[in-house]
């Protein structure tokens, strides 16, 4: 991605200033204005999908412009004023991801727990990519009786739980992993692959005339089909190319919205009181190629086996291949879907925090995120906004965030960054 530093209107990448201090503004105030910038991309994208689900509000759109123009001016806001504005930016995120939830499952029904099969099928078959279920399903209706397959890749294995989605028997399973890996699977996927939404790497020649995007998804160089109600090309692209391989990985579950979960809430209240449940993780988040990222597949190996693993986003995909059993029935590990479905787990929290008449910082739960792009940004500004104390946040801090911002948030939520799985763990369920 491209920006302009607001003071000096010079291009950097990836960060707004990479020369921090030369033009004289106050690193750590511009510091919170990228991270406003930055949440505020997350909180369009999730605003963008609910939008789409005939779910809008008018505070999340003056909200949106008012910060926009925060960011606007050369004159520095104080920090307090910043702060206030990201707090409130996530107090907004909390909305969106709310109007979300209610958007997806008014449309595609409540998810169901489900067990989806990895791997492909024998004949001709398109992946999905992305985070719009509404393209899926678009396709979905298209490829009906074509004989044509579908698969879900990365951030769209969830859609498998849907009902209004599930029903189509052509929709076989999921193929692949998380974003950074893509490479390597839309090469050997071998049919052509659709692309919804961002997290999309530039493609090399070996499928580069297999991909498409639609929506607001673009490559340079790669077809786009600019309306969901015409995938003719791509589907007579994976005519053409023919039968896929038989393939077959190890079935994953998905499905465990917070309405699902909390139908099991008296058997977890229980088991948590029988002393069969003594905690919960969340563990997940934005994946990335970093090196380190191994620490979350550690983390949720060492777990122990009285607790329950929840996840979300396509972190997941660090560990949801494993079989993880379950504690009297209940099961140890429930993927809560989307990156955006984290409001499944604040509703979770806030639920057995009700139950068990406790603070949600005063629970046996400990949340554990790996950070790495805009959504993730604007997930961190609810925990924050929310209060939401001792989270653990890497492998890497973003770049925009200054040491004084950090210590700030290390001083005010005693968040952490994550260290070595053992000693996080030891220190977690100690707390
Ligand atoms: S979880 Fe984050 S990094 Fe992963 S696909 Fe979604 S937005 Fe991209």
């Amino acid at each position: 991605m491209a920006m302009f530093c607001n003071q000096c209107q010079q291009t950097a990448r990836g960060i707004a200033c990479t020369v921090r201090g030369v033009c004289g503004k106050d690193e750590d105030v511009q510091s919170l204005m990228d991270t406003l910038l930055f949440g505020l991309k997350g909180i369009a994208a999730y605003a963008y999908h609910a939008r789409l689900l005939g779910r809008t509000d008018p505070e999340v759109d003056a909200f949106i412009e008012e910060a926009l123009f925060k960011t606007l001016t050369n004159v520095d806001f104080s920090q307090e004023d910043l702060w206030n504005t990201l707090m409130k930016a996530g107090m907004i995120n909390l909305k969106v991801m709310q109007m979300l939830d209610a958007g997806n499952t008014e449309h595609f029904g409540l998810p169901e727990p489900t067990k989806v099969r990895t791997g492909t099928v024998k004949g001709p078959g398109i992946l999905v990519t992305g985070h719009d279920l509404l393209d899926l399903e678009a396709l979905l209706r298209q490829t009906e009786g074509t004989g044509v397959n579908v698969y879900t890749h990365g951030e769209m294995l969830p859609a498998n739980a849907y009902p209004e989605l599930k029903k189509y028997k052509h929709l076989i399973g999921n193929y692949g992993g998380a974003w950074q890996k893509q490479k390597k699977e839309f090469d050997e996927f071998g049919g052509p692959v659709l692309v919804t939404t961002n997290c999309v790497l530039i493609p090399p020649e070996s499928y580069k005339d297999r991909l498409y995007t639609t929506s607001v998804a673009s490559v340079p160089g790669v077809k786009h089909m600019a309306e969901r109600n015409d995938f003719s090309e791509i589907i007579e692209h994976a005519r053409r190319i023919g039968d896929l391989p038989e393939r077959r990985g190890p079935d994953v579950w998905t499905g465990a919205h917070h309405k699902a979960v909390l139908s099991l809430a008296p058997v977890i209240i229980d088991a948590v009181k029988a002393g069969k449940v003594k905690h919960f993780f969340l563990v997940g988040g934005c994946d990335g190629a970093t090196p380190g990222r191994d620490y979350y597949t550690q983390l949720a190996e060492k777990i122990p086996q009285d607790s329950i693993i929840m996840t979300l986003a396509c972190g997941k995909y660090r560990f949801n291949d494993q079989e993880f059993g379950d504690i009297g029935g209940i099961p140890r590990f429930l993927d809560l879907g989307q990156c955006n479905d984290s409001y499944s787990a604040i509703v979770l929290a806030v639920e057995l925090s009700k139950a068990f008449n406790v603070e949600v910082n005063d629970l046996p739960l400990s949340i554990v995120l790996s950070w790495f792009e805009q959504k993730a940004v604007a997930i961190v500004l609810t925990l924050l906004a929310l209060g939401i104390r001792n989270v653990r946040v890497g492998p890497t801090l973003p770049a925009f965030i200054t040491p004084n911002n950090w210590k700030l948030i290390q001083d005010r939520f005693g968040w952490k960054a994550v260290g070595d799985p053992d000693s996080d763990l030891k220190d977690m369920l100690k707390g």
